[in-house]
């Protein structure tokens, strides 16, 4: 017949992949960072004063001269048309998750019929966008619809290559006309500075001297599926929504284990290698890549950056993957739950604060001095996670990751912290005012001499925590692999800001009451480990007993979306953001709205994708096999042969079942839901994705019935272990 799948399947044979041959002049030590505009480009190409005073403000935050601005952008543009650019466009990070630009052509006519290639240092700081259709939960009417974008002088321009025509990118921010944030990049660089101001504070009451500014890093690991693209375009759900929405398990899922960190397949292989160079060539720092649990899974993971670079080359690895699968003849799949029953992905955010000189902040060290210091920026991160697990819980809510939060293959919605053995082992001690070294030495005192050198590496892992301490840094697992890792990270800092504040606070006025400081360390690591200690879990956070004992203990489980959103509106939340000048209560607001509506729109978009495919591919199929069996057992009959009607009714059950789901599920979609956010958004949770369970559980049903030939939609089977 001319079932889409069945040729779907013969065009993923017959496909060959672009061959992929890289010379010598390629190597990734002669591309990495080719086509960045960087300091080493900039030292070049500026005067020496004003690459000194950009370096000034990308360091330490001064504001740019706009004079500076202004030889900066002349320099930019000739080399941007050296590498081939003809437009410019400044990138901006809206509220959909995605990356946005808008270009604009380096020529401007000059009046006499003819153009010059023009670029001022005004056009380089601000751009106009005429942005108005990103979602902005009420901060912009349409009649003061403009937004603003403006450059970030810490993440590099770059030129992005196409084959028809480079662009200069110059990654911005993107605010309202009353300076509102409108994207995720602002909230990221004002938490940045905050939580940098307070851990300097700490730092010099340390003894360290003539500090550089403090910043936090961010090393994201991002998993992701890959599938052939002719599987993906015959399943409008994939294409659609991100993710099946019909589908049963394989016979063979991931139960061997056989593809974790397995042989790469050598398409995939030509796929990672191609993005590996075009990353080098954007100063992206790819390192790891390997497969991940469920077969057609895999992950990459760039080395750490600070925070905001980190973000940004974030959203600039997605897009790169996504434009280079396709020339591989592949889909790549961001979404947390492409595939029921077969391991969702995550984008685990790897997070550390630090400086160049320091490094690290989470790094034990060699002396008990260091020592103190370390154990008091973990108790900040102790506390911190303690009194807003449910800001970290919101900060990754999104409808996908409901798919696999609490669903024992990444981290439950409750927000604990895992320290390892040795690191819960000091604490411990801590809190019971003996702190004896693990080999039972005796009592010892932060600061002096016998406390115990400290592992540089932590040893065990575990896996189930969403928040674990792994030897340098802390690594938040809850992320979704289609989110951006500015809002987690915006997040942390800025709850971090609030811990070393509170912590700076203590111990500055410790000291000016004339303590001895090693003294007031040990109290105020006993004092938060104490009334904090309830939120360390070293246990199995997959384990049932869990959630019952994280009740005991106090800890919030919001375990879907809208239980954690309304997070972000309580006083107590709005009123830490707004302390640390991250996010005012408006904004606030409009995070919640935007929050809410995104949850809506992506529901509903399933949900009608569901009734689709369910009444035009799935109904079709199983009503033409019944029809073959109901005339195979007439035919029977009519030869006087005893007519078995096992089959006939073994399918006619779940075709019921199907009409009358897609019957609900239309109603439910018919329903008039209110235009308020909130109810729209409880709508899509209580009656739309019930009723779309309901007809995936009869198709799937009739999936393990239906005649292959007849069946229209690529199996997991297929689309999974085709590569
Ligand atoms: P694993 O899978 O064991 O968690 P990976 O090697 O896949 O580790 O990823 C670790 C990530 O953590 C990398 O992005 C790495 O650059 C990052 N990372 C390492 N050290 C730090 C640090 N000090 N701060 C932030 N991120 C870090
Ligand atoms: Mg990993």
């Amino acid at each position: 017949g001319n079932v889409v799948r069945l040729q779907a399947i013969k065009d993923v044979e017959a496909y060959v992949p672009p061959a992929i041959s890289f010379t010598d002049a390629e190597t990734p030590g002669q591309v990495f960072g080719e086509n960045v505009f960087n300091k080493v480009v900039m030292q070049k190409r500026l005067p020496k004063s004003v690459y000194k005073s950009v370096v000034a403000t990308i360091e330490n935050g001064a504001p740019l001269d706009p004079l500076v601005a202004d030889a900066v952008a002349s320099a930019m543009k000739d080399w941007a048309l050296e590498k081939g650019a003809t437009h410019y466009a400044h990138v901006f990070y809206p509220l959909t998750g995605l990356s946005a630009e808008k270009h604009d052509s380096f020529l401007e006519p000059v009046g006499d019929g003819t153009a010059l290639a023009e670029f001022a240092g005004k056009t380089l700081v601000q751009g106009e966008p005429d942005a108005s259709s990103f979602p902005n939960g009420g901060l912009r009417n349409t009649f003061e619809a403009r937004g603003y974008t403006g450059w970030d002088v810490t993440s590099p321009a770059y030129v992005l290559e196409n084959p028809n025509g480079n662009t200069l990118c110059i990654p911005t921010v993107f605010v309202s006309m009353t300076g509102e944030a409108l994207d995720h990049k602002t909230p990221l660089l004002r938490s940045q500075q905050a939580m940098g101001t307070h851990a300097e504070r700490i730092l010099k009451l340390f003894g360290h001297e003539n500090l550089n500014s403090i910043v936090s890093f961010c090393g994201p690991e991002q998993e992701y599926f890959l599938v052939d693209r002719h599987f993906f375009l015959a399943r409008p759900d994939l294409l659609n929504a991100g993710r099946t929405l019909f589908g049963t398990k394989p016979p063979k899922g991931q139960e061997f284990d056989d593809h974790y960190f397995g042989a790469i397949p050598e398409r995939v292989l030509g796929f990672m290698m191609d993005t590996e160079r075009e990353l080098f060539k954007l100063g992206i720092p790819a390192k790891t890549r390997h497969n991940e649990v469920a077969p057609g899974q895999f992950e990459i993971a760039p080395m750490f950056e600070r925070g905001n670079i980190a973000s940004d080359h974030q959203q600039l690895l997605m897009t790169t993957f996504k434009s280079i699968a396709k020339k591989h003849g592949m889909e790549i799949l961001f979404h947390e739950k492409p595939f029921q029953g077969v391991n969702g992905s995550g984008k685990h955010v790897n997070f550390s604060l630090g400086n160049n000189e320091l490094g690290s902040l989470f790094v034990p060290g060699d002396t008990p001095h260091e020592n103190a210091q370390f154990l008091v920026f973990c108790a900040a991160v102790i506390r911190a996670v303690h009194l807003y697990g449910g800001l970290l819980r919101a900060s990754v809510a999104s409808a996908s990751n409901d798919h696999r939060l609490g669903a024992n293959e990444a981290p439950p919605a409750i927000i604990s912290i895992f320290l390892g053995d040795q690191l819960a082992d000091i604490f411990d001690q801590i809190a019971k005012g003996s702190l004896t070294s693990s080999k039972g030495k005796g009592t010892m005192k932060i600061g002096v001499d016998t406390l115990p050198v400290l592992p540089t590496d932590p040893g065990d892992r575990n896996r189930t925590s969403p928040f674990a301490f792994t030897g340098n840094r802390f690594e938040f697992r809850a992320p979704g692999s289609l989110q951006t890792v500015a809002a987690p990270m915006t997040t942390i800092n800025t709850i971090m800001a609030e811990s070393l504040d509170y912590v700076a606070s203590k111990l500055e006025t410790a000291v000016a009451n004339g303590e001895d400081f090693d003294a007031a360390v040990q109290t105020l690591l006993t004092e938060i480990i104490t009334e904090h200690g309830a939120v360390v879990f070293n246990g199995d956070g997959y384990s049932d007993s869990w959630p019952i004992e994280a009740e005991k203990r106090g800890l919030k489980n919001l375990r879907t979306t809208l239980d954690a959103l309304p997070e972000l509106i309580t006083d107590e939340a709005m009123d830490l953001f707004e302390k640390y000048r991250v996010f005012n209560h408006r904004e606030m607001h409009s995070r919640y709205e935007i929050g809410l509506e995104q949850y809506a729109l992506s529901i509903g978009v399933e949900a009608r994708l569901t009734l689709e495919i369910g009444s035009t591919m799935v109904l079709p199929a199983a009503v033409r096999y019944q029809t073959e069996l109901a005339t195979n057992v007439t035919a029977l009959k009519t030869a006087g042969v005893d007519a078995d009607t096992t089959a006939l009714d073994e399918v006619s059950a779940p075709i019921a079942d199907l009409r009358s789901a897609l019957a609900t599920l239309k109603s439910a979609l018919a329903a008039d839901a209110g235009h308020e956010s909130l109810a729209e958004a409880e709508h899509a949770r209580d009656a739309l994705l019930p009723a779309m369970n309901a007809v995936r559980a009869a198709a799937d049903t009739l999936e393990t019935l239906v005649a292959d030939d007849l069946w229209p939609l690529p199996t997991y089977q297929e689309m999974l272990f085709i590569l």
